[in-house]
């Protein structure tokens, strides 16, 4: 495989990103590619490590054990960079994953975390490769809609157009189904779409691979509502199968004192109506929450937060932390630690990074406990903090203590909640009469996805609770090939 020798010879490179204080004045994604000379080089860097952790994924211990969910053949799409056979590459990247554009840009690559080489040198970068193949297959013009040949005469009904609904409908349209996707917003893509903002996903690689989905036979219908504008029971009447692919969009909230003041939003209002605003009229409707000139506190320390941050420095917010209840991670791996343990550690992402650049320091602040929000005239204009610890309680559990006289306020004229989801909205759900289990996700075994109602699935978020892209995408091709296999007694589908 690949350059045998090629992991002693070549670092491991990545391209840099976009200058921070630069790409702080555009909604442009922040990534830049390396020369394909140099992304050959690192295809070799892949050493034929005989058992291909990153490969294989497992739902049972993600994340503990990384690996790739959707199982791409990393070490043959490696191994071909390096040879220069490209268009092959991206026949074996799309032989497992419908979406490499959007994988290639927002997985936070558990790929890497498993790889063998990691051991003892940085990784290999899979992450970038999976981006490069995907864009140098649409620049070359190998990317085509590819229609199934036959009609089964079978119908399905998917709600919601995310990763999990898109890659089913794909799956499903590829063995001759005929696929509808009801989406209740006016765009197709769900978070891809309303969710991750422009810096670090493009909206036309959305729109380019849904174009490429309807010329392939599926069909798209925004602003529906299911269990609203449509009685989800009279989907399941009229298609020979649904696949339920809401996402879990419950925001979870923070009932303290004065957090009915104004000024104080869930995250997912601030980025989806920015995002909407952008695409709509480039921000010229002013339909959006502005963050120019406040003091930003966001609260909540994982992507959705820091999407909040890129977003409000890019508005031109005065200041910006984002507080999180949990201690600081580690800045490196502990030096008796062999194996690769990289999400344990201290990521500086993009907009820390952004952060760092306009303010001189890390917005983020570690074992804080919000207390109450005061403001003026109805506004919030403060938030009361307390440090906190993390003690064992009588049974044994780390519970947070308050740390005495640490309390202090801070300025707040834009609070953005970023704390999580409690699972998928109920409306589809009661209409189906579909069990969830005791996180509130709609009920259905992993790798089997048959909810308790009739001739209906789930998957994705809706089902496993706020979790990643790739998984939406394993869990959607999974369930497509369920529903094939309920639809005609057997499938081909992976
Ligand atoms: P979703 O993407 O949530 O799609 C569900 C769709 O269903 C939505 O479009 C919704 O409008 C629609 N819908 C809901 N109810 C109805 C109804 N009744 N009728 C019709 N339509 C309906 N993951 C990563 O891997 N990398 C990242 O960088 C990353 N960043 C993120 C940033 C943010 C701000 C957030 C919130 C999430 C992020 N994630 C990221 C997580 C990732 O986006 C999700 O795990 C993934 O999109 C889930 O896919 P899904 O298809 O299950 O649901």
């Amino acid at each position: 495989m690949g350059k045998l020798t090629g992991f002693l010879e070549y670092e491991r490179t990545l391209p840099d990103d976009r200058n921070p204080r630069e790409r702080l004045i555009d909604w442009k994604e922040i990534h830049e590619q390396l020369p394909e000379a140099e992304l050959r080089e690192q295809g070799a860097r892949c050493m034929d490590c005989g058992v291909p952790f990153c490969h294989s994924g497992d739902s049972a211990t993600a994340p503990i054990v990384g690996g790739c969910p959707i199982n791409n053949l990393i070490p043959e799409w490696n191994d071909l960079i390096y040879h220069n056979r490209w268009e092959e590459a991206l026949d074996r990247l799309h032989k497992t994953n419908n979406f490499p554009e959007f994988t290639g840009r927002v997985c936070p690559a558990p790929c890497e975390d498993s790889c063998v080489l990691g051991i003892n040198a940085p990784p290999v970068t899979i992450k970038n490769h999976e981006y490069a193949i995907i864009e140098k297959g649409f620049s070359e013009g190998w990317v085509k809609a590819n229609p199934p040949k036959r009609r089964s005469g079978k119908r399905v009904a998917v709600i919601g157009s995310g990763p999990a609904g898109l890659s089913a409908a794909a799956q499903l349209n590829s063995v001759g189904h005929s696929v509808v996707v009801f989406e209740r917003a006016d765009r197709v893509g769900g978070l891809l779409m309303y969710g991750i903002p422009n810096m670090k996903l493009e909206k036309h690689y959305v729109d380019r691979r849904i174009a490429l989905m309807q010329e392939e036979g599926i069909e798209f219908r925004t602003g529906v509502e299911v269990g609203k504008d449509v009685h989800a029971a009279d989907l399941q009447k009229d298609y020979d199968a649904v696949l339920v692919a809401t996402g879990a969009t419950v925001p979870r909230d923070l009932p303290i004192d004065g957090r009915e003041l104004g000024g104080i939003h869930f995250a997912m209002e601030f980025l989806t109506a920015n995002t909407r605003s952008l695409l709509d009229s480039e921000h010229a409707d002013g339909k959006f929450i502005s963050a120019k000139d406040k003091h930003v506190v966001v609260i909540g320390g994982g992507d959705t937060g820091t999407d909040c941050v890129g977003t409000s420095l890019r508005h031109g917010c005065k200041s910006v932390i984002q507080l999180e209840i949990m201690p600081k991670p580690p800045l490196e791996r502990a030096a008796d630690n062999p194996w690769p343990e990289f999400k344990r550690t201290l990521k500086v992402d993009y907009g820390q990074a952004e952060a760092i650049a306009v303010q001189g320091e890390d917005p983020r602040q570690y074992l804080q406990m919000t207390q109450k929000f005061t403001g003026e005239n109805g506004q919030v204009k403060q938030l009361h903090l307390t440090g906190i610890e993390w003690k064992l309680n009588d049974k044994g559990q780390k519970v947070p203590q308050p740390v005495a006289g640490s309390e202090r306020v801070i300025e707040a004229d834009l609070v953005l909640l970023a704390m999580g989801f409690m699972g998928p909205e109920g409306g589809v759900l009661d209409q189906l009469g579909i069990e969830t289990d005791p996180r509130s996700n709609a009920k259905a075994e992993y790798g089997r996805y048959l909810t308790n109602a009739e001739a209906v699935f789930a998957a994705g978020d809706a089902r496993r609770g706020q979790s990643l892209v790739v998984w939406a995408i394993n869990e959607g091709r999974e369930a497509a090939r369920e529903i094939d296999r309920y639809l005609t007694g057997a499938t081909i589908l992976p």
